[in-house]
């Protein structure tokens, strides 16, 4: 039967497809191409992706950096053969985050914030037996990072007090933070699942399809030579989750 889902929404889509403007290095390109299949040896997780992405050092990225907070010098790291190969091109991303402080990051909580909801309604009640139905959704969503200007605050130094609000040393934090994690803003992913049903004879059966987004709640502090601290709250959209909801009448 057809869904009222629309068969646009039907296409089965990588769970990790990357569109936009991001200057991935030439293997990482490759990589994502592949749907996340590591061309050395062929492992792929489309969900989880194969790598681990780490510091030239060797030091592992959190799940927050995984998603939308990769910095510049990021390796990716087969987790079946160990190949590893930078994430960013050299050339294009050298850029990012000159001219600021580094900046450190915390991570705080996570939320889930609901997105949309998406109904399908599966009639049988006139039929004799039971009807199955398998249907795959998709929903696309963005790498945002948000960050909350309200709740940015300044501590210490000289350069405090020269404005109200978090002044001049502030905004200059934020614009670092917002030039750091610039780099996948935007990026394209999707969240696709296959759903199958069997509604029994003499059953009207509405199910919902309730989406949320995943926000890693992070804080930012950057520190000034003059002693000053810096400290901005902000978010970065790292998944998309669906949970189905189902309602059944008779006849
Ligand atoms: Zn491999």
């Amino acid at each position: 039967m057809k869904s009222r889902l629309g068969f646009r929404e039907l296409v089965a889509r990588g769970a990790d497809v990357v569109k936009g403007d991001v200057h991935w290095s030439d293997e990482h390109r490759v990589y994502l191409k592949a749907k996340l299949k590591c061309q050395s040896c062929g492992h792929q997780d489309p969900i989880r992706g194969a790598v681990q992405y780490q510091l030239p050092d060797g030091t592992a990225l959190s799940a927050g950096q995984h998603m939308g907070l990769l910095p510049k010098e990021a390796i990716a790291q087969c987790r079946s053969c160990s190949a590893r190969w930078p994430v960013f091109k050299g050339g294009s991303t050298a850029a990012i985050g000159a001219g600021s402080g580094a900046v450190e990051t915390i991570e705080t909580d996570r939320s889930l914030v609901p997105h949309r909801t998406d109904p399908l309604e599966l009639d049988n009640l006139d039929g004799t037996s039971p009807l199955k139905h398998t249907v795959t959704i998709s929903q696309e969503w963005a790498q945002t990072v948000q960050l909350d200007d309200e709740k940015s605050k300044v501590e210490g130094g000289t350069t405090s007090a020269d404005l109200p609000g978090v002044g001049t040393f502030g905004r200059k934090a934020e614009a670092a933070v917002k030039s750091t994690y610039s780099i996948t803003e935007g990026t394209k992913k999707a969240l696709t699942r296959e759903f199958s049903f069997e509604v029994p004879p003499g059953t009207k059966r509405v199910v919902s399809f309730n989406y949320a987004q995943v926000w890693q709640h992070e804080v930012a502090r950057l520190r000034g030579a003059d002693g000053a601290v810096a400290e901005i709250p902000f978010k970065v959209a790292v998944d998309m989750t669906v949970n189905v909801a189902q309602h059944d009448t008779t006849a």
